[in-house]
């Protein structure tokens, strides 16, 4: 019956069922470390598999397994598994897939910690890496080596906002057997769904959109079964990377408002990007449903709507992206995205900073882009404050 609910009514209802006594409206909470056992009998069947009930939280909880069901269903993946962040959700997935001395073919941008992760599986366990425009079918298997483990994509990149093709590289993905990984924080499910197009594991850092109210630090990563058991038997469990139930409860709030606010937030960013490319301070503006996006073709092919996220550059350099930013005072200087709060930051100097110069550049990120995340305020207000403070440079 779930599979015909339309994705707005999954919000809300899908996976909700809870045996509570007293009928309780909302997903009980249940905080607590372990479970006790009728008998010793029954935390034998725990320990063994043969009892599918609860034993440690650390391995499962029920809380959490509501909000991991929930996922997985409106990514259209078979089983999801929560973290207790993004990087949570990044580390545990590459650390399962991938092992010493095997390679990872990334998209031209990542996220600046999932940067500092690949640096470190080369250095410690000799993990390769290369970054790939993933332009076209031969520009992604021109990068594919024979020991090429799993292809890992941002998309739309942050904070470029340059779109790979997700049919396309899953297509190539299963022709050479390489599991393609895909990083949808960016779009959350409502805007984007990787699996249908044939990827094989979505990862989502659910701070952002999926809580939405930026209360909450966690990672949700979906796909097969037998790929995210791996990651939940060995990987998870072991070095613990797992969500605290009471911040599953508070995303399985935030979730239910999902398609309201990933509306507002479209919609007032479209907005915004079209005033913002006709002011004359500045000099670009990249926003995925704009008519002028050099891959608007691809993005209303993969996308719901353009998304939250606005990138775009002052004429000038870093001097006048950080004078833009102290002349605002409604817009938060800020780094996440997807909260209620309209946020801006500087790639350059924040979230990007660990990448060396040289790379940074490369990857297209220079120092007067400021990347917005466009929140649930009045966009005439956001408007105001964006435009007042553009004219102090
Ligand atoms: C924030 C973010 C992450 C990391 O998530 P955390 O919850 O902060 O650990 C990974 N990928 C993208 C695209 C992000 O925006």
């Amino acid at each position: 019956m779930e599979k015909d609910l339309h994705f707005e009514t999954k919000l809300i209802h899908s996976s909700e069922k809870h045996e509570d006594p007293y009928r309780s409206l909302v997903p009980p909470l249940y905080q607590t470390s372990t479970f006790a056992f009728e008998n010793a009998a029954q935390g034998e069947a725990r320990f063994s598999g043969a009892d599918e009930g609860p034993v440690y939280t650390r391995l499962s909880n029920p809380t959490v397994e509501m909000l991991e069901k929930k996922l997985a269903n409106l990514e259209g993946g078979e089983a999801a598994l929560a973290f207790s962040s993004g990087m949570g959700a990044v580390s545990s997935v590459l650390l399962s897939l991938v092992n010493q001395n095997q390679h990872i073919l990334c998209s031209k941008g990542v996220y600046g910690c999932t940067y500092g992760l690949l640096q470190m599986l080369k250095e410690k366990f000799a993990i390769s890496h290369t970054f790939s425009g993933m332009n076209s079918s031969m520009e992604i298997e021109s990068a594919i080596l024979p020991e090429t483990a799993c292809i890992y994509i941002e998309t739309p990149i942050n904070p470029t906002m340059e779109l790979i093709d997700l049919e396309l590289a899953a297509k190539i993905g299963k022709k050479h057997g390489i599991p393609v990984i895909v990083d949808n924080t960016f779009c959350s499910p409502y805007l984007q769904q990787p699996l249908l197009l044939n990827c094989d594991i979505v990862i989502h850092s659910a701070t952002k959109y999926i809580s939405g109210h930026g209360d909450v630090i966690a990672g949700i990563a979906v796909g097969k079964i037998d790929y995210l058991n791996e990651v939940a038997m060995t990987v998870r469990k072991d070095i613990g990377s797992v969500l605290s139930p009471f911040d599953a409860w508070l995303l399985l709030r935030g979730l239910k408002t999902l398609a309201v606010r990933m509306d507002r937030h479209c919609e007032t960013a479209e907005k915004l990007a079209v005033k913002l490319e006709n002011h004359p301070v500045i000099s670009s503006v990249s926003y995925p449903f704009l008519r002028s996006f050099p891959q608007y073709d691809l993005a209303v092919k993969q996308m719901k709507k353009g998304g939250g996220l606005i990138t775009i550059t002052v004429k000038g350099g870093k001097e006048e992206a950080q004078k833009v930013m102290d002349a605002l005072k409604l817009v938060k200087i800020a780094v996440s995205l997807g909260d209620a709060e309209t946020l801006i930051q500087h790639p350059a100097t924040m979230t990007h900073s660990v990448i060396d110069e040289k790379e940074r550049i490369k990857m297209g990120i220079t120092d007067n882009m400021l990347r917005l995340s466009v929140g649930l305020e009045a966009e005439e207000d956001i408007w105001e404050d964006l435009s007042r403070a553009l004219r102090s440079i």
